[in-house]
């Protein structure tokens, strides 16, 4: 039995060839998988008995196994997921007033090591594939009842965010593959503008998400080499001008403008001083960049301290006088450990 959902649109097509259909069979099949989220071939009814009987016999649509699912206070939507191995990540939803943003996971674990962030700590098991990738955002869209919806603007689930456990550019070609699927007009029809890809700093790969079409966020939590190296080390390998450079070439091979968000987690006596401020202000010189402030999200054994409120607003003022947007970002589910950098597979086996 073959796995349909992670397929491309052109491997699903060879498939159907392959089984004596027509090509626009496939597109058929497809809007059923990613369009309506059908997941009984028995409902598939424009294929023909003969065909649905032969693609039960070979085919499998998985959605990942829900094995929690919990809703914030504040609306914020949180689901452990378990996929055919037993691995499992965490993915979250974010509402906003008229939309919101499904945080999707790329890796069980992570391999960074970031210190200040909770997945940090548990090393890296594997990559997600493509359809596990999806998979997720399909789990979020039958949780809110949004099969089908025609476009970005009258869904509640809008946006993506690549924002979950794992560094999405160290599983860049299943992460590629996934975005492919959302994005496709005949299925999910995620628009390229409405996904943001977040990246600890693999400078190396970066620019190839100017040509994805889509967005781009940097982890750049440290205004220099000095602090960043303690903080981040992956800072090692790609430092500051490396990672600096490659937001420029981002830039320069965007066909939109494309502005680049710097996310900055604020730890206390760490990087919260208007000296690294300054510094930073000096650092994205020729870069159209906005700021994200994150209060740090302590997580039990971690070494550092949040800012205190007066601070962070002091630092996100200063940024504003030098004309950058520097918003403290809202810390959204805490309550249910859904806040950036908590994930995790908690209930681990
Ligand atoms: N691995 C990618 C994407 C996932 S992390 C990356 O690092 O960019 C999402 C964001 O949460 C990152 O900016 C990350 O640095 C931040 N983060 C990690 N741990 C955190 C914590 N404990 N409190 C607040 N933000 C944290
Ligand atoms: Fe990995 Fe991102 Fe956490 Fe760093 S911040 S350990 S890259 S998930």
């Amino acid at each position: 039995m073959k796995e349909l959902i992670g397929l491309s649109r052109e491997a699903l097509t060879e498939e159907m060839i392959a089984l004596g259909q027509k090509a626009f069979r496939a597109k058929q099949l497809w809007q059923w998988l990613y369009f309506f989220g059908e997941t009984n071939f028995d409902k598939m009814t424009n294929l023909g008995k003969s065909l649905r009987e032969e693609l039960k016999k070979n085919y499998t649509i998985t959605r990942p196994k829900v094995i929690t699912e919990q809703t914030s206070t504040d609306g914020t939507r949180k689901w452990l997921v378990e996929f055919a191995d037993g691995a499992r990540v965490e993915c979250v939803y974010i509402p906003e007033s008229d939309r919101g943003a499904v945080c999707i996971s790329t890796q069980v674990g992570c391999a960074q090591g970031c210190k200040f962030c909770h997945t940090g700590t548990q090393k890296c098991q594997r990559n997600l594939t493509a359809g596990e990738i999806v998979g997720q955002v399909m789990v979020a869209r039958d949780s809110y009842g949004e099969w089908p919806t025609k476009t970005d603007e009258n869904r509640m689930l809008s946006n993506i965010v690549v924002m979950g456990m794992g560094e999405p550019l160290c599983n860049f070609d299943n992460l590629k593959k996934a975005l492919a699927i959302l994005n496709d007009g005949d299925g999910m029809a995620i628009s390229k503008r409405k996904i943001t890809v977040s990246t600890a700093g693999r400078a190396d790969k970066i620019p190839e998400l100017a040509d994805m079409g889509v967005k781009l966020a940097v982890s750049l939590h440290a205004p220099n080499n000095e602090i960043r190296d303690q903080i981040m080390p992956i800072n090692h390998k790609f430092n500051l001008e490396k990672l600096i450079k490659a937001c420029h070439e981002y830039q320069a091979r965007s066909e939109r403008r494309a502005f680049i968000t710097m996310e900055y987690v604020m730890l206390k006596s760490i990087n919260d001083s208007l000296v690294c401020a300054e510094e930073l202000t000096h650092l994205v010189k020729g870069l159209e960049v906005k700021f994200n402030l994150i209060p740090f999200h302590p997580w039990p054994g971690c070494p550092f301290e949040p800012s205190s409120h007066n601070q962070m607003q002091k630092f996100s003022k200063f940024l504003e006088s030098k004309y950058f947007a520097a918003p403290i970002r809202r810390s959204r589910g805490q309550d249910i450990m859904a806040a950036c950098g908590l994930l995790k597979s908690a209930t681990q086996k």
